[in-house]
């Protein structure tokens, strides 16, 4: 069912491609020969069953774990070697599973790290217009805010370092209903400025229904991937993963 890579929609100008990629922790492999695209301006949403190794293939894009065989290109480079700083500093912005913030600092300073080499007061107002409910807390240690407030502040990053790839894990989890229709606003804010997004989301139809191309992993290897549309109307999910779709 998995197409070909001449058939993914990606072409040469991919601006994420993991080729052949095994990966895991010390003895332990998560990742087998693993091949994935991200086409610029695109969104690609990764599904699979807990522990399918969603989280692994997205630290293994962002270069926070390198992979055991196989290549990552990055924005026309290959990344073999290439640490998360550096990949981050070329545009490739990771909002992890349990957010990624700085608990114990301020959420202004929390936004002027994501914004990096950009003007601190320009980021501040970039993340404010995004997230009004952030306003008024900018003096407030990060980790004293509710869940949805840290996840805000999280996401706020996408649009501070002015990323040409992000990769979104889990960012709904756990968070009221509101909250989650705000991440889903944000992921197709970040697709309308055209910046391409790999996307991790236990909401399976709602991430599928703004989806350009879906993934989806079984044990750490790629069981299906096409178009998104596809598994919105087929049965695709519940035949490689064993689950419903939401
Ligand atoms: P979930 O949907 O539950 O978050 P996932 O598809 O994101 O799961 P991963 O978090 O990538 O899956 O985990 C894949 C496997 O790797 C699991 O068996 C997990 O226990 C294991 N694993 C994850 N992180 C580590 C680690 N740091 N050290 C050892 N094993 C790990």
């Amino acid at each position: 069912m998995t197409d070909s890579i001449a058939d993914s929609g990606a072409g040469d100008g991919a601006v994420l491609r993991l080729t052949g990629v095994t990966a895991g922790y010390g003895a332990t492999t998560v990742l087998r020969d693993v091949t994935l695209e991200v086409a610029p301006c695109t969104v690609v949403a990764l599904l699979g069953a807990n522990g399918a190794g969603k989280t692994t293939l997205l630290r293994v894009a962002a270069g926070s774990l390198q992979p055991s065989s196989g290549t990552v290109e990055y924005a026309g480079r290959d990344s073999g070697g290439e640490r998360a700083d550096s990949r981050a500093r070329r545009g490739l912005c990771h909002i992890p599973e349990g957010r990624g913030i700085f608990p114990t600092l301020s959420v202004r300073d929390n936004i002027t790290l994501f914004a990096a080499r950009r003007d601190a007061t320009a980021a501040i107002d970039l993340a404010l217009q995004a997230f009004p409910a952030l306003s008024g807390r900018l003096r407030q240690t990060a980790g004293t805010m509710s869940g949805g407030e840290q996840q805000m502040l999280a996401l706020s990053r996408a649009y501070v370092c002015d990323p040409r790839l992000v990769l979104v894990d889990e960012a709904s989890m756990g968070l009221a209903p509101f909250v989650v229709d705000l991440v889903f606003e944000f992921l197709q804010r970040v697709a309308a400025q055209g910046t391409a997004l790999l996307v991790v989301e236990q909401y399976i139809n709602r991430v599928l229904a703004i989806a350009d191309r879906a993934y989806v992993l079984n044990r750490g290897s790629v069981a299906h991937s096409g178009p998104a549309r596809d598994l919105l109307q087929d049965d695709v999910f519940e035949r490689y993963v064993g689950a419903t779709t939401n």
